[in-house]
């Protein structure tokens, strides 16, 4: 099933039916993808008027939208974000627009504002084709080759005639588009000596799997469409918080948090 703003929010709202241990993380992360969908719905019905790519230019009309995400997350989200919410609805404009810039030409998992708010922006790019021109980001194989931003998941897919990836694709945690990587290669460091790289999963989660790596100690999850076409990876990954819980006991750190800081 491929992903949409749709398909995320239903599969988060039933993972927190189905899914006590996550249920409260899942709860919020649909209230999130709701109100994602609406900024995107928001710049996708827009007459007249498509994203350049260049944020700067972008901003006029798509920080219009922030003030009602602001409330949600201020009204929805755990302590500490909705009391952040509510300074930012009373920041200055051009406060919220550094932030902003700040985060897309330097991204960090840590800024929960900037990169909820700006997935769906850079979602909608990507489906324009409006290449982001002012991020100025390495490239890698290991990195998106629309937005260069870092991988969020990897996803394992039936394996199509001619495909060189072995049916391995890495989601974009900023712009949520898939990429063909290597199968047995670290997505931080992109070690490929299978001695160094491990793979962990846990009975309850079949379909998910932590794939760390020894040389540089970061982790990334892995959902398998294989052996569960349901699953939405985006939301599956939020949903298995505690093999993250896992992964961290034993001294992998994240390659990139996702946005319920897990
Ligand atoms: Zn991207
Ligand atoms: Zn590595």
């Amino acid at each position: 099933m491929s992903e949409t703003w749709h398909s995320r929010i239903r599969r988060a709202e039933q993972l927190a039916r189905e899914t006590p241990e996550t249920s409260e993380l899942l709860r919020f992360y649909a209230v999130l993808l709701r109100s994602q969908n609406e900024i995107y719905e928001y710049l996708r019905t827009r007459k007249d008027w498509l994203p350049c790519g260049e944020l700067a230019s972008d901003l006029p009309v798509l920080q219009r939208a922030l003030p009602s995400f602001l409330k949600v997350v201020k009204a929805s989200g755990p302590d500490a974000l909705a009391s952040e919410a509510r300074g930012l609805l009373q920041a200055r404009e051009s406060e919220l627009r550094e932030m902003l810039i700040g985060y897309w030409r330097a991204p960090s998992d840590l800024q929960f504002f900037a990169k909820a708010f700006l997935q769906p922006y850079a979602r909608w790019l990507a489906e324009i084709g409006a290449t982001p021109v002012d991020r100025g980001l390495a490239r890698g194989e290991n990195r998106c080759p629309f937005c260069q931003g870092n991988p969020q998941v990897s996803v394992l897919r039936v394996k199509e005639a001619g495909s060189e990836s072995g049916g391995r694709d890495l989601i974009c945690s900023t712009c949520l588009t898939s990429w063909p990587f290597r199968r047995v290669v670290c997505a931080n460091c992109l070690e490929e000596n299978p001695a160094n790289i491990g793979y962990f999963n846990s009975p309850h989660y079949e379909h998910v799997r932590v794939e760390t790596c020894n040389s540089c100690k970061h982790y990334i999850k892995s959902i398998d469409l294989t052996r569960y076409g349901l699953a939405i990876p985006f939301v599956d990954e939020v949903a298995t918080a505690p093999l993250d819980l896992w992964a961290r006991e034993q001294g992998f750190s994240k390659i990139e948090m996702n946005l319920v800081g897990v």
